[in-house]
Order: structure tokens, then C-alpha cells, then sequence
């Protein structure tokens, strides 16, 4: 405001003294007609001026030549200089402690152009303090379009960029970590694999062979082995395919492939299993669909599919599984595998692909599981070009629904 009182002062002084200038004009009403328009203009100008003090961002106006004519007390006031110290200087000399950095060359050229820059500025403060501010430079025009002034607004976002900078920082730790986790399971799964098989094994032929020489305690700890070890294979298994995918390590074979002679050997054994349970299996896979894909990646989440239907779905209950040409895009087949079981919770559908996510109730605690499958059928899935998604209502039952390439 210092900068300004003497100038408005002045100003209204010369606007009292009009009278004496009456000469010019013609009359006297031509007189007061100009003495009310610059007392206007003289308000108008100062409301300007009141609002530029006022605001909180910095406000630089510079010549074409770079040195400063005006700055605001925002600007006093982030930068540390009082109007006096920087009014007449160059605003280079107020640059960051690398004036040459290639954002200054940015800065001039874009403004040379007649353009308006705008973005990050790493500033100097009087005490030497850095200060980042957001900034608008913007070349200023004449009515008549003749380049004028240079403006610049300035916001100071020095605690949101230091904010930025630490979760940049912790992001960094977190991916690294997630990275050494992911490595840690890949390399614990590998060294658990092989054990666990010769423990599988033995535990199966001493129950297959030498069984009738067991008492039956002997015969349920072995029973208990032999299923605990088989349990843990299929959780290592589901851990190495999801590091796997996770690590862009998994390969895929994809082949033209026609979907009765692949799924052949999963509906004979699923045909089997929903028998054992008294569900009722019903499948509509149309001739005419073959897709392109893996057949064995295929057979994988058809598999899993199929048992996680089936091992939410109780006895009298109904497993279905369709494959048509997709009614909304023609190059894709769309698979479905609905049941008629418990359903999944309104809440869970969005998460219920993600990895070791299980809905809490009765038969997940009798059927255990990894909650690794859909994550990994996703992964399989999206790698070979398709998308999967789930419908389902509680108590009535669900519908996994996917899609892949038709074989072309
Ligand atoms: P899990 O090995 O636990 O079956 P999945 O990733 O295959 O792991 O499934 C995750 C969870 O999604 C399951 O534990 C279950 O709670 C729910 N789920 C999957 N399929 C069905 C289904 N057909 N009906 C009801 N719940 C299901």
C-alpha cells in the first residue's frame, strides 16, 4: 500500500484543481462532465488496486524488459523484500539459485511467443529460503492489442509440494517392500514345493498300501496328513501363480481352440463331483465357439469356476455353465458359470477378485481355500485379452461371467 497512498494522493490533489484547467473546455457543464469521469476513473483504479493488496497470491508486473514496476504485499510477504528493494530490478535477479535451469528458458520463450506459462517455480526468498510457487506469467495487452505489461501470479505451494515429495518418498518404500514380499513368497514357495510333494506322496501310498496293517488312529494321522499336505500344495501352487503373473513371469501358449474338446476333461470330472453332492450340472456350450487362448490357462479357471460353484452350492441346488458368441461384441465368447448357492454379500462383489479375500460364513470355514483363485483366474484372464466380472444375490445364488477372443 506504501507505494500507493503518494500516487492516489497526488491524484486526487490534480482532480481537486481541475477548475483551473476550465479553459479547455468549452462550458462549464463539459467542465464537471470530465472532472465526475476521472473521479470515477480515480475509484475504479483504486478498487483495483485495493483488490490486488488484498488477494494472497503474489502479483509481479514487469516491462517488456523483465524489470519490475509493481509487486503486491503477498509478495512482500512470501518473499521477504519490501516494495522499495525490488521495484526497478530484474526479476531474474530474484530467480531460484539456477536462473540458467532450462524452465527459465521455457519461461522466455513461451512468453516471447505472446503466450501465457504457467507452472512450478523453485524461488528464492530475501533470506535465501527456497520457495516453490505455482505460477501464471501472462503478456498484457492495450485495448488495441499493442503488447503492454508482463503479469504474474504466484501461489505459494511449498507445503504441498514437500507433502508431495514424502508420500512420493513413502510410495517408493512401500513398492520396494511389496517387492521384497513378493520375492520372499516366490522363493518360499519354491523351497515349500518340494517337500511338501514327498510328504503328499508318501503319506498317499502308506494310506493306499499299507493301510490294512494301521490302526485306525495311525490311519486318521496319516488321513490328516495327507490332507494338510495337500491343502498347503495348492496354497503354493496359487502363490507361485500369482508371483508369477505378478512378475510378468508367467508365459501363456494361446492356440485356436475349440471349447467341447478342451473342457472335455474339466465337465467329466465336475460331472462327477456335483454328482457325489447332488447338484444338478447343466452345460450349454454352443458349436460354434472356439476362442483364443491357452488351453491349459483355460482349463485353470474353468476348473476353478466350477469347484467354487459347486462348493457353495448344497445338495438338490443347480451348477450351469453357457458359452455363446457375446451379444455386445461380436469377437468375444462369453462364458458363464452361475450356481444357485449362498451368494456373495452386496459389499464383497467389487473385492471379491482381489487376492486372500474370502466371505465369512459356514461353508468357506468347512471348505477352507486359499482365496488366491479368482485373483489368479482374473490375472489368466486378463492376460489373454478377456475381462471377468460377477453378478449375485444373497441366498439365491451367483454368476461369474467372462469373456475371450474368438480364435480369428
Ligand atoms: P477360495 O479358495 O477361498 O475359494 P477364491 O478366490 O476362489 O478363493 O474365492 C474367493 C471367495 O469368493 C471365496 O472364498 C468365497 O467366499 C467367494 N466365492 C467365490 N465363488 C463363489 C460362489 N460361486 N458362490 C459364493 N461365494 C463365492
Amino acid at each position: 500500500m506504501s507505494l500507493c497512498t503518494p500516487f492516489f494522493g497526488r491524484l486526487k490533489q490534480w482532480i481537486k484543481k481541475i477548475p483551473r484547467f476550465f479553459f479547455m473546455y468549452n462550458n462549464v457543464e463539459e467542465l464537471k462532465s470530465a472532472k465526475k469521469k476521472l473521479e470515477k476513473s480515480y475509484e475504479q483504479l483504486r478498487d483495483f488496486t485495493l483488490a490486488l493488496e488484498s488477494i494472497s497470491s503474489s502479483i509481479v508486473i514487469t516491462n517488456s524488459f523483465g524489470n519490475i514496476e509493481y509487486v503486491n504485499a503477498a509478495f512482500e510477504k512470501n518473499m521477504g523484500y519490501k516494495k522499495e528493494e525490488v521495484i526497478g530490478k530484474n526479476s531474474t535477479q530474484l530467480q531460484s539459485a539456477n536462473p540458467k535451469s532450462a524452465v527459465y528458458k521455457e519461461i522466455a520463450e513461451t512468453i516471447r511467443n505472446g503466450k501465457t506459462w504457467e507452472g512450478e517455480l523453485h524461488n528464492q526468498r530475501k533470506d535465501g529460503s527456497l520457495i516453490w510457487e505455482k505460477a501464471t506469467i501472462s503478456p498484457v495487452y492495450t485495448f488495441d492489442g499493442k503488447f503492454h505489461k508482463f503479469i504474474t501470479v504466484k501461489v505459494d505451494i511449498t507445503e504441498e509440494i514437500q507433502l508431495r515429495t514424502n508420500v512420493e518418498k513413502s510410495l517408493q518404500i512401500l513398492k520396494n517392500v511389496n517387492k521384497k514380499k513378493d520375492e520372499f513368497i516366490s522363493i518360499a514357495s519354491h523351497e515349500l514345493k518340494t517337500p511338501l510333494s514327498i510328504i503328499k506322496g508318501y503319506s498317499s501310498l502308506l494310506l493306499e498300501r499299507k493301510g490294512e496293517n494301521l490302526t485306525e488312529e495311525q490311519r486318521s494321522f496319516l488321513q490328516q496328513i495327507f490332507s494338510n499336505s495337500s491343502h498347503l500344495i495348492t496354497l503354493v501352487k496359487d502363490m507361485l501363480d500369482l508371483s508369477k503373473l505378478e512378475f510378468g513371469q508367467m508365459s501363456f501358449h494361446a492356440t485356436n481352440i475349440q471349447l467341447t474338446e478342451v473342457l472335455q476333461d474339466v465337465i467329466t470330472q465336475f460331472t462327477f463331483v456335483a454328482q457325489e453332492k447332488g447338484i444338478r450340472l447343466n452345460i450349454d456350450i454352443k458349436p460354434e465357439c472356439s476362442v483364443f487362448a491357452d488351453p491349459q490357462k483355460l482349463s485353470q479357471v474353468m476348473s476353478n469356476l466350477m469347484s467354487n460353484a459347486i462348493k457353495f452350492t448344497s445338495q438338490s441346488g443347480s451348477v450351469s455353465l453357457k458359452a455363446q458368441i457375446w451379444k455386445k461384441n461380436n469377437k468375444y465368447i462369453l462364458f458363464s458359470v452361475s450356481d444357485t448357492g449362498i451368494g456373495i454379500p452386496q459389499n464383497k462383489l467389487s473385492e471379491i477378485f482381489e487376492k486372500f479375500v474370502q466371505v465369512d460364513n459356514h461353508l468357506q470355514r468347512e471348505a477352507g481355500g486359499t482365496g488366491l483363485g479368482l485373483s489368479i483366474v482374473k490375472g489368466f484372464i486378463r492376460a489373454m485379452g478377456g475381462d471377468i466380472w460377477v453378478e449375485s444375490t444373497l441366498g439365491e445364488g451367483s454368476e461369474f461371467f467372462f469373456t475371450l477372443p474368438r480364435s480369428s
